[in-house]
């Protein structure tokens, strides 16, 4: 619990960011600080081997800074899942609603097989949007999903109800 108490003191409350009226979680002074982020690596390294994964997948952009040393530390692959037209092979795409309009990511196809079991790592659950998309994703390249994991789960908006089909039993944890 002390950890989690390092983590907390390390994500600094920006209010009015992106907009008025939002309060962005900003996680770049937990990732400056050594001891913390070897400490959040640590923690979903070890949930990748709780739920027996073989590959991470990270959300663009912040997903990807956590969820590539996890994947060195558990001794995993690591696949990103970009937004749309940044991916230069064969991709699988999935769009999804946001509170304006759309938006899309994709895989590459090739990068996942049927003997996958794919751990999501990303920093924030918001809407859940995002992760909805990439687990559908995963499953469309034919593997199965070992979890999602997320620093931070933004409860008043619904993220995880957002998320429960397409979890279709596998655990979302948020540290
Ligand atoms: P969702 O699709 O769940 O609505 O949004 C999640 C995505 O938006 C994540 O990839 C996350 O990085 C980003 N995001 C949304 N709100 C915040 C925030 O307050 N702080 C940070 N760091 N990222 C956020």
């Amino acid at each position: 619990e002390a950890v989690r108490e390092l983590l907390l003191a390390r994500i600094r409350d920006v209010p009015d960011y992106p907009k008025p009226g939002v309060v962005f979680k900003d996680i770049t002074p937990l990732l400056a600080d050594p001891v913390a982020f070897t400490a959040l690596t640590g923690l979903f390294a070890d949930q990748c081997v709780r739920y027996g994964a073989t590959k991470v997948v990270g959300l663009e952009a912040r997903g990807f800074i956590l969820a590539a040393p996890v994947a060195v530390r558990a001794g995993l692959g690591f696949v990103p899942v970009r937004k749309a037209g940044k991916l230069p092979g064969a991709t699988l795409g999935q769009a999804y609603e946001l509170e304006y309009g759309t938006a899309e990511v994709e895989i590459h196809a090739e990068d996942l097989s049927a003997d996958d079991r794919v751990m999501v790592i990303d920093d924030v659950l918001a809407t859940g949007g995002t992760a909805q998309a990439s687990l559908e994703l995963i499953r469309r390249a034919g593997a199965q999903v070992a979890g999602v994991s997320v620093l931070m789960e933004l409860g008043f908006l619904a993220g995880r109800a957002r998320l429960e089909t397409a979890l279709a039993g596998a655990p979302l944890e948020s540290v």
